[in-house]
């Protein structure tokens, strides 16, 4: 599918961190529910890109199959996923990439086109292995400001290639200046306001909306909820309120009434690829050290 900018039509694409349970427990309950999911989005004909924990390979999880099954783009998302410890934007993650790869290629039979780093946490070395091993894209960029992980706030807000690499780069949308385009604060605000704030950031992300989003922001396990930190437990708490499938299916109705198309990364990648010339490149040196600049200023 091309997205079309020169129409103004936005396109957005729905992708999904399939990782432990709120990101860092030891518990995986919530995989079950990924069947739900995956049909609700085969009925409104909404592309999954799903970025998985490499160990989930390696352990022969079920979620696999059914991702597979559905047709979903399936990337890698680090290996372990330990969140609380993954260290900053200056940290290598060699084993985490490349075990996490190698995980997939064994039981994929292919290589992975794309990866996202678990708590969007890449590094230059991280970027340079992913061009190493042949990685297509990247989609972990978030570009906002993450005190003490990253600053990618100067980052493009719309694809770009890394400079001197073939890697692309499919930065995470925004949903305000200073907030990712992420199910975990769609169900702060809820779908009718949250779906007018996508739209507002659009056009400066040329015409796409990179939305993440995780099983624990759609599903509720209280198991798992009650082994987190209680700031970040009152986090999700809060956002049961309006939050969960129901936020995720009224903000999609919302968008197929306002004329928004649903693509995959992997097919924009694709599209990106095929139109070369027409992506910018960035280099992380003009990237950070302005944000760098920024910070201590
Ligand atoms: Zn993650």
């Amino acid at each position: 599918m091309r997205c079309d900018r020169s129409e103004g039509l936005p396109t957005f694409y729905f992708t999904l961190d399939v990782e432990p349970d709120y990101a860092r427990t030891n518990r995986h309950a919530l995989l079950d529910r990924l069947p739900e999911l995956l049909s609700w989005l085969r009925g409104e004909a909404v592309p999954l890109t799903a970025f998985v924990v490499g160990r989930y390979f390696e352990e022969g999880r079920d979620a696999i199959d059914h991702l597979l099954d559905a047709g979903a783009d399936v990337g890698v998302h680090g290996h372990w996923h330990r969140a609380a410890d993954f260290g900053t934007m200056y940290s290598a993650h060699t084993e985490e990439i490349e075990r996490g790869t190698a995980a997939f290629r064994r039981r994929v039979g292919r290589a992975p086109k794309g990866y996202r780093s678990p708590s969007g946490v890449i590094s230059r070395d991280d970027l340079a292995l992913l061009a190493r091993l042949n990685y297509c894209y990247d989609a972990s960029v978030f570009p906002v400001r993450r005190p003490g992980r990253y600053d990618f706030s100067r980052a493009p807000r719309a694809p770009f290639r890394w400079k001197d690499s073939q890697l692309l780069e499919l930065p995470c949308g925004l949903l305000t200046r200073r907030l990712p385009a992420g199910m975990t604060f769609l169900n702060w605000v809820g779908a009718g306001w949250g779906g007018r704030l996508l739209a507002r950031q659009v056009v400066a992300q040329r015409g796409h909306q990179i939305f993440d989003a995780h099983l624990h922001n759609l599903f509720h396990s209280s198991a798992a909820l009650r082994e987190l930190p209680l700031g970040l437990r009152g986090a999700y708490e809060a956002g049961r309120v309006f939050g969960g499938l129901k936020c995720l299916q009224a903000l999609v109705a919302w968008m197929r009434k306002s004329g928004w198309r649903f693509g995959s990364l992997d097919a924009l990648a694709d599209e990106l690829n095929r139109d070369a010339g027409a992506v910018p490149t960035a280099g992380w040196d003009e990237v950070i050290v302005r944000a760098t600049a920024r910070a201590s200023a």
